[in-house]
């Protein structure tokens, strides 16, 4: 049987950084502008990525991840804006579609439709996906985030008892922080949970391989005109403890 190894991408330091530190025997690779960190979590072998950035980041990096790396499933962790209104800041969403909502090659093939794939939404992996919903669980439920996380700085995100949200996710290259064009989004994609820049690139790419792929977003703004003082806040304070907690949670899993 073919070794796991497993790959962890997010697209900025501030969410990643507590992963790398999970690395037991690391080592590091330098690569077209990208470090990719390699060791084992719980006895599994990993490679641990900072993509930056957007869906041409996040292509290329799950690529050399898949080439290079020869990882066998690919678990991405970052944080996202709200488009679902009953979604707030710290809830969790684990994606079950990925689509890219900005792709549009009228009039050939249908609106969001990728083309040469003839398809629109890529599938997470069948048996990561309660694997991830159980790492998230575990995290929100018995308070276990309040002993990770200070009460100020919950109480500054208004974050109080998280939920968790199983549903689809658009990506595309650009920054949502503008109620409008929220609404507008969500008038032609109804049923998406949440918006962020690139989870469904790393999709196409995984389904193009046939790794299995999971994402996990936690909510950081509401992608509207409070996101610029949001996401950064959020990024600095917060993601980073989210990422690895969850991180840890599934290699818990995986090591049974
Ligand atoms: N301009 C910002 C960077 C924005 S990128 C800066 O310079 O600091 C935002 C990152 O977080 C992307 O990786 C994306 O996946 C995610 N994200 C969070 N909130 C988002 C939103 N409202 N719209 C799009 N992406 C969002």
């Amino acid at each position: 049987m073919q070794e796991r190894i497993i790959g962890i991408m997010g697209a900025m330091p501030e969410e990643i950084d507590g992963v790398v530190k999970l690395l037991q025997d690391a080592a590091s690779y330098s690569l077209a502008g990208r470090n990719y960190h390699t060791g084992s979590i719980n006895g599994i072998k990993t490679v641990v990525v900072i993509s930056g950035w957007g869906k041409v980041a996040a292509a290329a990096t799950i690529s050399t991840l898949i080439h290079r790396f020869s990882i066998t499933g690919l678990i991405f962790t970052g944080v996202a804006g709200a488009l679902d209104p009953q979604l707030k800041i710290g809830d969790i969403v684990v994606g079950s579609r990925l689509m890219q909502h900005d792709m549009d090659a009228r009039p050939f093939i249908p609106k969001y439709e990728i083309p040469l794939l003839r398809r629109t939404f890529f599938e997470s992996g069948t048996e990561q996906l309660p694997v991830a919903a159980e790492a998230v669980e575990r995290l929100l439920e018995n308070n276990s985030l309040h002993a990770l996380i200070g009460k100020e700085e919950l109480h500054a995100f208004n974050i109080n008892s998280p939920s968790f949200y199983i549903g689809d996710i658009a990506s595309g290259d650009q920054f949502f922080s503008d109620a409008v064009k929220k609404q507008q989004l969500l008038k032609d994609l109804p049923g998406i949970l949440c918006v962020e820049m690139e989870g469904a690139a790393v999709a196409q790419v995984c389904y193009e391989n046939a790794i299995p792929f999971t994402v996990i977003r936690t909510i950081s703004d509401a992608a509207d005109e409070q996101s610029p003082i949001d996401f950064p806040a959020f990024i600095a304070k917060i993601a980073g403890k989210y990422s690895a907690a969850i991180i840890t949670n599934i290699f818990q899993q995986l090591n049974k």
